[in-house]
């Protein structure tokens, strides 16, 4: 673990991080490896075990709260559970480490690795824009949308604690910054 570097890329949901977090990972020469979350929210439709997230129970994920086997965790959305296990940062050490997490699990993470870790924050153009990639990918139902909303609002307030603040108007412009800075972080 001690080598390793984080990655952490937070966004609202909608804003594309999960495409960005992909191409990094397809770049060789940044040995990335994906920080596995655990949830306890039921899998999408295309989602694995253990590939996306460990698929917990709530009852097994509050169990494993209480065995401090969390480096971080949080009650993203009211009764669903989502946070990153030590154990997955243990099984890293050859690998530099990419979490696809909220934005206050990934302020944690800088808290506590600072100098391993950058963090870099998605910006949405706005929040209209959001509201219309949420619907338009079709993942969601209606309440869930709203209650993403909700947070992304809260979440652009805390973009200027991370290091880097990326908007993402235009993927590929967006892709380009984040890997000119994620691998001078890695290669420093
Ligand atoms: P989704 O349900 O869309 O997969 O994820 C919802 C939110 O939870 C996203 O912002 C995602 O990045 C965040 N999330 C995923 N894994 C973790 C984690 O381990 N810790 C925290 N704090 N948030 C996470």
């Amino acid at each position: 673990m001690s080598n390793s570097k984080f990655i952490v890329i937070a966004a609202p949901s909608g804003s594309g991080k999960t495409t960005i977090v992909n191409k990094l990972l397809k770049e060789k020469n940044l040995n990335l490896s994906f920080s596995v979350s655990a949830t306890s929210r039921a899998p999408r439709n295309n989602e694995l075990d253990g590939l996306n997230y460990f698929f917990l129970s709530k009852d097994e994920f509050i169990k494993r709260i209480e065995n401090k086997e969390f480096i971080e965790w949080e009650e993203v959305y009211e009764n669903t559970y989502y946070g990153t296990l030590i154990s997955e940062l243990e099984n890293s050490s050859q690998k530099n480490l990419i979490f696809d997490i909220d934005v206050v699990g990934g302020l944690n993470i800088k808290k506590k690795f600072p100098k391993q870790t950058i963090t870099i924050f998605i910006k949405p153009p706005s929040i209209n824009e959001l509201e219309t990639r949420l619907i338009n990918r079709n993942l969601d139902s209606d309440s869930s949308i709203k209650t993403r909303i909700n947070k992304a609002k809260d979440e652009i307030l805390l973009a200027d604690k991370f290091d880097y603040i990326v908007e993402n108007n235009i993927l590929e412009t967006s892709y380009s910054k984040v890997l000119e800075l994620v691998n001078s972080f890695i290669n420093e």
